[in-house]
């Protein structure tokens, strides 16, 4: 914790505390906030309870609770703490957050909106190109980077961040959804871990939780997932219950495992759209007290109107406190229902495999290039975006590039989508800033949703 005099503290509460943690200390009223400065004084937690007791019984003239006074203690002290982490909750607007997440290797302004370099490459984009379209962060895959080229080669090369030149916040994902997407690649799962064909040669293969963190320190990220058991849609109750179970026995088994230097982990909830295992499965991993908490087991072949009801309710059962990350979202809509139902990351390819089916997102819905109407179009592919394919080429080049298959139709797909993403990212962070994220966000599906979407 920052070490604070009693005045900055008493401020820290009265603009953070007592909103985030909703009359936590209103029974200590008309001492709450002597006592939230108090607590935040550094002095030792046992001192502290015995000064809270003491309060309680001589200032306050209520009957000794020795019980709630260290469970009061608890609750403040462990958000004084969090708040001093990894993360900064800097508004709220509704239900849609802006904040900082704060890594080693730098800070990430949320709503955030992760590239993805599953290879340890955004595909086909260059990290100095990527800083200058906006990204803060990238993604990188230990299921991928295991199998070619070996976390240990690049341990020996530096890490992750050296071996990619790629100097600011990396978060790799544990291969966790890879093992059981690809579900004609799975041999058999019990308690322990998973077994699996590898999709580079065809080799049984198994991870296990301690398998999976020991990659993710080797690679050197600054966000390591937990190795959890996504259960795709539509699979029984039965199967969906094992899920989380074993997900909370694996993050169990992972939660103090040995780090990259600084590096932060999160856990992930599943549950699919069952609001009890939804529930059950955040009510067992929030208290093991992890750096964020990612929303998994959605986003994959369910219903849109039932995965947002889900995210809003997986959302309101995490910690204000700590990051929130939902897994594999990237469309422009379901980006901004996700804001708006409390999630702070995502990270999805869409922007560079829309790219590569020859698509633009734009303010006009899906483009695709493809289409004849392109073909004498003097036109950016979206006005007024000041990527480098928008400043300087036409659709109607671009259309040509990409029917001739030239790796520049690409590139520059890849980098007007990239940057598409993460502006809309921006002005939605802007718009939780100044209190006027409802009205974007009508004003903003209105206009993405004017023209049907080309498919
Ligand atoms: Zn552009």
């Amino acid at each position: 914790m920052k070490s604070r005099s009693a005045t900055e503290w008493r401020e820290f509460w009265r603009t953070r505390g007592e909103r985030e943690l909703g009359g936590v200390l209103a029974e200590y009223e008309p001492c709450a906030t002597r006592v939230a400065t108090l607590l935040g004084s550094r002095a030792p937690r046992e001192a502290l309870v015995a000064e809270l007791a003491r309060i309680r019984e001589h200032e306050l003239h209520l009957a000794p609770s020795p019980a709630r006074d260290a469970e009061v203690a608890e609750r403040v002290l462990t958000w004084f703490e969090a708040s001093e982490g990894s993360f900064t909750l800097a508004a709220t607007d509704g239900l849609a957050r802006a904040g900082v997440v704060h890594t080693a290797h730098g800070d990430v302004p949320t709503p955030a909106f992760m590239p993805v370099g599953t290879k340890g490459s955004v595909k086909s984009v260059d990290p100095d190109e990527l800083r200058a379209l906006g990204a803060s962060i990238v993604l990188g895959n230990a299921y991928h980077l295991h199998f070619r080229p070996g976390e240990e080669l690049i341990a020996e090369l530096g890490g992750l961040h050296a071996f990619t030149a790629w100097d600011g916040p990396i978060l790799t994902d544990s291969g966790g959804f890879q093992v059981f997407s690809l579900r004609d690649t799975l041999l058999s799962a019990d308690d322990d871990g998973v077994t699996f064909r590898s999709v580079y040669d065809g080799r049984a293969e198994r991870f296990t939780p301690e398998l999976a963190a020991r990659i993710q320190e080797q690679l050197g990220s600054d966000i390591a997932m937990c190795l959890d058991i996504c259960a795709p849609a539509g699979v029984t109750r039965d199967d969906l219950e094992l899920a989380v179970r074993r997900t909370t026995q694996w993050a169990e088994r992972q939660r103090d495992l040995p780090r990259a230097p600084g590096q932060l982990r999160f856990a992930i909830t599943q549950g699919g759209l069952d609001p009890e295992l939804r529930t059950r499965s955040s009510e067992e991993l929030v208290p093991l007290g992890f750096d964020g908490y990612a929303i998994g087991g959605l986003s994959v072949g369910e219903e849109r109107a039932p995965m947002f009801e889900a995210t809003a309710l997986a959302a309101s059962l995490l910690p204000a406190e700590k990051p929130r990350y939902f897994m594999g979202i990237g469309d422009p809509e379901g980006v901004i229902e996700v804001i708006a139902r409390g999630v702070d990351m995502f990270d999805c390819v869409l922007p560079t495999r829309t790219a590569r089916t020859g698509s633009a997102l734009t303010w006009e819905g899906r483009l695709n290039l493809r289409n004849a109407r392109f073909a004498r179009d003097a036109g950016p592919l979206d006005e007024g975006c000041p990527c480098p394919a928008c400043t300087r080429f036409t659709r109607a080049y671009i259309r040509h590039l990409v029917n001739q298959q030239e790796i520049l139709g690409l590139r520059l797909l890849s980098l007007h989508n990239l940057r598409f993403l993460i502006d809309l990212v921006a002005a939605a962070r802007r718009a939780i800033e100044r209190g006027g994220f409802e009205t974007w966000r009508a004003d903003a599906l209105s206009r993405l949703t004017r023209q049907p979407l080309e498919r």
